[in-house]
C-alpha cells in the first residue's frame, strides 16, 4: 500500500487564503456519547451526537436476511426501500421539491437485462441558501442472493444508508444554511447507475451543487481508520478534512484518490461520487479499506465494528456541517457561481 497518507501542510497554508463564510455554522450539542473504546484527541464538543442504538438498529434492519441482499428488481430491495421511506417520513425529512423518487431505466451489462431503478430523495431546506445543495449520497442496493448465499452487505452499504438516516435526524434538528439533499441511490453495484441517473437528469441543477459527500462502507475497521478521498482533486477541501480528523475519535486519512497509485488503489471512479466528479462537482468519499467481508457473504451485521461505526458517522456529519459553513467558499474555489444573497428565492 503506497497511499499518500501524510498530511500536506503546504496545501493547508494555501487554504488560509480561503474567504471563509461564517454564516449558518451549526453548533453541535456539547453532550457526550457513551464510551466507544476510541480515545483519540477528541474535541468532543465539536462532534455531533448520534443515537448509537438507533444507528446500529437501522443498519441491522437493512442488512437482515429478509432484505435478501437488496438486489435491484427483487422483493428484498423493495423491503429496504419501504424501510428507508418510512424512516424519512418518521424523521420529518421532506421530499425533494415534492418528489420522493427518481425512477430510471438501465441495462445491466453483466446479465444483459433491463432494470428499473429508484433513487430515494430527501431534502432539508437551507436557512440561508436553500437553492444551493450539499448532496449526500449512499447506495442502498447490494449483490442479492448468489448460489444460495445471501450477500447482506452490512458494511456495503447498509452502513452508509444508516449513517445518512442519522444525518437526517441531525439536520432536521439543526437546520443547515445550505440545503442538504439525502440521496439513497440504487444500482451502484451494477455500475453506479443511480448516481449516473441523478447527475444526468440533473435532479438538482448541477451548478447549484456545492459538493457531493458519498458514503460507501463506513462501518468496519478494526484499526479504526476511515478514508476521506477526494482532496487530491479538490485540495481546497483538505482543511475541512483536517479539521474533522482533529476532532474525530477515529483516524481520518486522506488518499486513495491519485492517478499515480497502483491499479485498484485510486478510488476516484470506484463509487457514486464518480459521476459528480466527472461534472467537476467537488466530492469527498468516506469509506474504509477493503476487508475480508468485501463482496462476500460474511459482510454481515455481526462483523461490523460498532464503536467505529458510531464514530465514523459522527465524523461524517461533522464534515457536512463544516462543508455547510464553507459552502460559498467551496462554490467559489471550484470556479462556480456564488449564491448572491437574495437571489436564492425560488
Ligand atoms: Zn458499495
Amino acid at each position: 500500500m503506497t497511499d499518500p497518507r501524510s498530511p500536506r501542510p503546504l496545501l493547508a497554508l494555501l487554504l488560509l487564503a480561503l474567504p471563509l463564510a461564517v454564516a449558518g455554522a451549526v453548533l453541535p450539542d456539547p453532550a457526550t456519547s457513551a464510551p466507544t473504546g476510541f480515545t483519540g484527541p477528541a474535541l468532543l464538543s465539536d462532534l455531533p451526537e448520534v443515537d448509537a442504538e438507533e444507528l446500529l438498529r437501522d443498519l441491522e434492519i437493512l442488512a437482515h436476511d429478509s432484505m435478501e441482499g437488496r438486489r435491484p428488481g427483487t422483493p428484498g430491495i423493495e423491503r429496504a426501500r419501504s424501510f428507508i421511506l418510512e424512516t424519512l417520513d418518521e424523521r420529518g425529512v421532506a421530499p425533494l421539491h415534492g418528489e420522493r423518487f427518481q425512477s430510471f431505466e438501465f441495462q445491466n451489462r453483466r446479465d444483459g437485462q433491463n432494470y428499473v431503478g429508484h433513487n430515494l430523495l430527501g431534502w432539508i431546506p437551507g436557512t440561508d441558501h436553500p437553492d444551493s445543495y450539499l448532496v449526500l449520497t449512499a447506495h442502498y442496493d447490494h449483490l442479492g442472493v448468489v448460489n444460495g448465499d445471501i450477500y447482506n452487505g452490512a458494511d456495503d452499504n447498509a452502513s452508509g444508508v444508516a449513517a445518512l438516516l442519522a444525518a437526517a435526524r441531525h439536520f432536521t434538528a439543526n437546520p443547515p444554511a445550505h440545503s442538504v439533499v439525502l440521496a439513497f441511490l440504487d444500482a451502484e453495484e451494477m455500475g453506479l447507475q443511480g448516481a449516473r441517473a441523478f447527475v444526468n437528469e440533473a435532479v438538482v441543477p448541477l451548478d447549484r451543487i456545492v459538493m457531493n459527500v458519498n458514503l460507501d462502507m463506513v462501518s468496519r475497521s478494526e484499526v479504526g481508520e476511515i478514508y476521506a478521498a477526494g482532496t487530491y482533486h479538490y485540495p481546497f477541501l483538505l482543511p475541512l478534512v483536517e479539521e474533522v480528523a482533529e476532532a474525530s475519535r477515529i483516524t481520518v486519512l486522506t488518499g486513495h484518490d491519485s492517478p499515480d497509485l497502483p491499479p485498484g488503489q485510486d478510488w476516484t471512479m470506484a463509487s457514486d461520487h464518480a459521476p459528480f466528479h466527472q461534472q467537476g462537482i467537488p466530492f469527498i468519499y468516506f469509506g474504509v479499506e477493503d476487508h475480508p467481508g468485501y463482496h462476500d457473504p460474511s459482510d454481515t451485521f455481526e462483523n461490523i465494528t460498532p464503536a467505529f461505526f458510531v464514530e465514523s458517522t459522527r465524523s461524517i456529519i461533522h464534515f457536512v456541517t463544516l462543508a455547510d459553513r464553507e459552502g460559498q467558499a467551496i462554490l467559489e474555489q471550484s470556479g462556480r457561481a456564488l449564491a448572491v444573497d437574495g437571489a436564492d428565492a425560488p
